[in-house]
């Protein structure tokens, strides 16, 4: 075999060391150009067979070391303790074994579909007088304890349920004490509108303080005994208008039918971004998957499952059958991994300060 083609080979090879099984599988194929180019056929075939081993051997993996922006660490014994839980679950068929008995096996599983941390977090509803979510939930703490015994593959989000009187001292607390990176809002949870000015706002003004960014539930939702007009999208566009320098997660995309309402929220304000979470990618609508392609949505689309009620390497095996090539590669390399690390270090765009810098006039005590 020539040098050029040794060369090429030795790099796939090592980007499928490395995880990042899409450069490498692309390595691959000019490897195995180069190969008919010279007419080397046997080393050719050779080449092709190695890649097609990979590719199955590899069949549940992200593309790259991916973020999962949405997992929740359920183990099957939290759901006897959760009614709407439990009712999704079984509504959504899901069976025993989906789930981990620890964070161990939930670690597990992002090991077999190559998902390098996960983003997760609890839900308060602590505040709630149904009697279905008086039930305890995951706790700040105990998230936050996940983080410390895995600090390399969790990012911690707090939950705090609006209505708790301590809210915003709550969520002050697990940014600077437990040194969670985030806040996850489930409106319909709570009987909210997420646009709602007495118990949503305080929480949104005090993540643009803390900087941190909130991911919140849009579109229809399993969880039992809740409704769903709370989180239709169209209602977080005022959120957005109001806190143009929130960093505002629309997770789910709108799914079960708004997707088109998450999209335009999301292309209007340039601080808004779209989850892919709680759908197989056979179920995402193919525009929002396109659309990540261009320049309106590449840098604001982030992947997350919605593990364990969807499992991550059932995910990939999926993406990787259905639509391996519906991303390009730069498109993949945002949407799997870096749009998800961008949320949590750049600031957000501030269109005002934009403004001020090209000398428009604006009121100092101007927010938005
Ligand atoms: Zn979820």
């Amino acid at each position: 075999m020539k040098k050029d083609a040794e060369k090429l080979l030795q790099e796939a090879r090592s980007a499928l060391d490395a995880k990042y099984y899409s450069d490498g599988y692309a390595l691959f194929k000019q490897a195995i150009d180069v190969l008919k180019n010279q007419d080397d056929s046997a080393d050719a075939d050779r080449c092709t067979e190695e890649l097609e081993e990979a590719k199955k051997k590899y069949k549940t993996c992200a593309p790259l070391p991916a973020i999962d922006y949405h997992a929740h660490p359920t183990f099957l014994s939290n759901l006897k303790e959760n009614p709407p839980l439990f009712m999704a679950a079984k509504h959504f068929r899901a069976k025993p074994d989906i789930f981990p008995k620890d964070i161990e096996g939930m670690i597990q599983h992002m090991d077999e579909a190559n998902i390098e941390k996960a983003v997760i977090m609890g839900l308060d509803t602590s505040a709630q007088e149904h009697w279905a979510f008086k039930g305890k939930g995951l706790s700040n703490d105990q998230i936050a304890d996940f983080v410390k015994r895995h600090p390399d593959r969790f990012i911690g989000y707090a939950s705090v349920d609006p209505k708790r009187s301590d809210a915003v001292e709550e969520l002050e607390r697990c940014v600077k004490e437990l040194d969670l990176k985030g806040v996850k809002f489930h409106p319909s949870a709570v009987n909210l509108y997420p646009n709602d000015e007495k118990y949503f706002y305080p929480l949104y003004e005090k993540c643009v303080e803390l900087n941190i960014p909130v991911q919140s539930h849009s579109g229809t939702t399993g969880l039992y005994f809740t409704k769903i007009k709370y989180t239709m999208p169209i209602h977080y566009d005022d959120v957005a208008v109001d806190f143009p320098t929130l960093k505002l997660v629309l997770l789910h995309f709108g799914i079960g039918g708004w997707h088109d309402q998450a999209m335009s929220i999301a292309f209007r304000h340039p601080n808004v971004y779209l989850d892919l979470s709680g759908a197989s990618p056979y179920i995402i609508p193919k525009d929002l998957l396109f659309a990540a392609n261009t320049p309106f949505f590449q840098d604001k689309v982030v992947f997350g499952t919605d593990y364990p009620f969807v499992g991550m390497a059932k995910w990939f095996a999926t993406y990787n059958k259905a639509i391996p090539d519906i991303f390009t590669e730069e498109t993949k390399k945002k949407v799997f991994r870096e749009n998800a690390i961008a949320l949590h270090k750049k600031s957000p765009v501030s269109p005002l300060d934009i403004l001020r810098e090209e000398g428009f006039d604006i009121p100092k005590d101007a927010i938005r």
